[in-house]
């Protein structure tokens, strides 16, 4: 164990980082904007942080591996687990999928502020029992890197209390955590180095969260996709304190409303009684909030030459997803273990940065692949190049696949291996489930909300 690491960004991706940094370098030192509340409320520096946030198994795994013990710490401050598909009904393009306990995935859910303040006590009470000094400067904002073109060497900070003082922190890593906003490309570009590509690809999805307290809560989660006909969603689940989080989605033109006084006609014009029930016969806990920067975006820092020695960048500041697919917390601890990997490959050493960011890359493939798969058909393309024959087949095989996923368990099984990230998406193109995707009709899913789970898979 040797050297020393600076991690901008004190949300959860940076949280993560520290954990799979203890161990294997002397000192962390986070550079936090935001100063912690000293219970979980939402802060300013993670905007996102009043909507909907489900935990997928993927990142349950992932978390496990890096933090024993995490996944059962939130469950005991009162997030609620709920096993796909029987608790998670979700009704796509064809009708609802049949609700049937599977036993191999369950979401996590409690609102984002119980998220992060239970990860961070565990990261911290680790560091604490380990060789390893964490510091962390609240109200600190990182304002550029320090170094060359070749190698970063720390990170110049400015204080946000009165007189705003800068001072410079030198360090053998810097992991830019610093969420959707990272400023890291101007900064690199500043020390001389090319912005990384970036790819973008926006569904133009707005969405808006209310906090409800139902009188008759329910024990699963709603999701109503959009689809082409309806271009608009929602997904219903519980969180912690008995509360639930209503998040609503729509496609450009069809924005959710942030009026309270407007959300019962959105959801009216889902056309789903039940959740108009629900809605009715809640109380509103919290008005609802906005968000409309939705769009799938990486930044090719794993390119040949993407990063300097040095300098790391993870999750959201190198790779944000649309957030309707719930992937990026996840991603953001298969990111933290794929660090850990690469720490353990031998530490801090030359060539370390290029190599963990390839890792960190890789981790976030399968999220990027579906994401994107599923957004392009609905992104403004400025460049409107037709969709090759392969593209076109693809979308072709993906569709039948979503639709036979709600009624048979084998595709459906093969569906949330990678929709919960707990597998690659070659596991959609084995033998068995490419059968029986393209040889069986294509069906249709239930015409009603199932509301008792089927007795046996069937
Ligand atoms: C509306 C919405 C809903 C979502 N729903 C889900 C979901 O259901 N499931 C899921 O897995 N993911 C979801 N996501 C994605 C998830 O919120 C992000 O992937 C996750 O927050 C990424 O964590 P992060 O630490 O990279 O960034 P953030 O959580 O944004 O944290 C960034 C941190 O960096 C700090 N910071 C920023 N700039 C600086 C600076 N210059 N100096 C010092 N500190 C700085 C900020 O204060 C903040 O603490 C959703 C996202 C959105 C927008």
């Amino acid at each position: 164990m040797s050297g020393s690491a600076v991690v901008v960004g004190g949300g959860l991706a940076g949280t993560l980082a520290v954990g799979a940094l203890i161990g294997h370098v002397d000192t962390v030192t986070v550079v936090e904007r935001d100063r912690y509340p000293d219970r979980p409320v939402f802060r300013k520096g993670v905007p996102q942080g009043r909507h909907l946030h489900v935990f997928l198994s993927g990142g349950q795994l992932a978390l496990e591996k890096l933090l024993p013990g995490t996944t059962a710490d939130l469950e005991a401050a009162g997030a609620r687990r709920m096993e796909a598909p029987r608790d998670v009904i979700t009704k796509g393009a064809n009708g609802w999928q049949r609700r049937y306990h599977e036993g191999k995935h369950a979401v996590v859910s409690c609102t984002r502020p119980l998220f992060d303040a239970t990860v961070r006590e565990r990261v911290l009470a680790e560091a604490a029992g380990s060789g390893t000094r964490v510091e962390v400067l609240e109200a600190s904002e990182a304002i550029g890197l320090l170094g060359s073109a070749e190698r970063v060497t720390g990170v110049r900070v400015r204080s946000r209390d009165a007189g705003h003082a800068e001072r410079d922190l030198h360090a053998d890593l810097v992991v830019d955590a610093s969420g959707r906003a990272s400023r890291a490309p101007q900064w690199l570009a500043e020390l001389g180095r090319p912005v990384p590509r970036e790819e973008v690809v926006d569904a133009g999805i707005g969405y808006s969260t209310q906090m409800l307290r139902p009188t008759e809560p329910f024990d699963m989660a709603v999701v109503v996709q959009p689809r082409p006909d309806c271009p608009r969603g929602a997904a219903w689940a519980p969180v912690e304190g008995g509360n639930w989080l209503l998040t609503l989605s729509g496609a450009r033109g069809q924005h959710p409303p942030t009026d309270g006084s407007a959300v019962l006609a959105f959801v009216e014009s889902l056309g789903e009684s039940h959740l108009v029930d629900n809605l009715r016969t809640s109380d509103a806990v919290s008005p609802p909030h906005g968000f409309r920067d939705t769009f799938n975006r990486r930044r090719h820092y794993d390119a040949p030459g993407g990063v300097p020695e040095g300098f790391l960048a993870v999750s959201d500041a190198a790779c944000t997803f649309n957030p309707i697919y719930g992937q990026g917390m996840s991603v953001a601890a298969l990111s933290g273990l794929a660090l850990r990997e690469a720490l353990a490959d031998g530490g801090l050493r030359p060539g370390f940065a290029p190599t963990a960011q390839r890792a960190v890359a890789r981790a976030s493939d399968t999220a990027w692949l579906t994401a994107v798969g599923a957004d392009r058909p609905y992104a403004q393309d400025t460049d409107a190049t037709p969709p090759g024959l392969a593209e076109r087949m693809q979308t072709w095989y993906f569709g039948r696949l979503v639709d036979r996923a709600a009624i048979d368990p084998v595709v459906g099984a093969a569906f949330r291996d990678i929709t919960h990230l707990a597998a690659g998406p070659s596991r959609l193109l084995s033998p068995v489930v490419a059968l029986r995707t393209i040889l069986l009709p294509r069906g249709a899913g239930l015409a009603a909300m199932p509301l008792r789970a089927e007795s046996a898979t069937g």
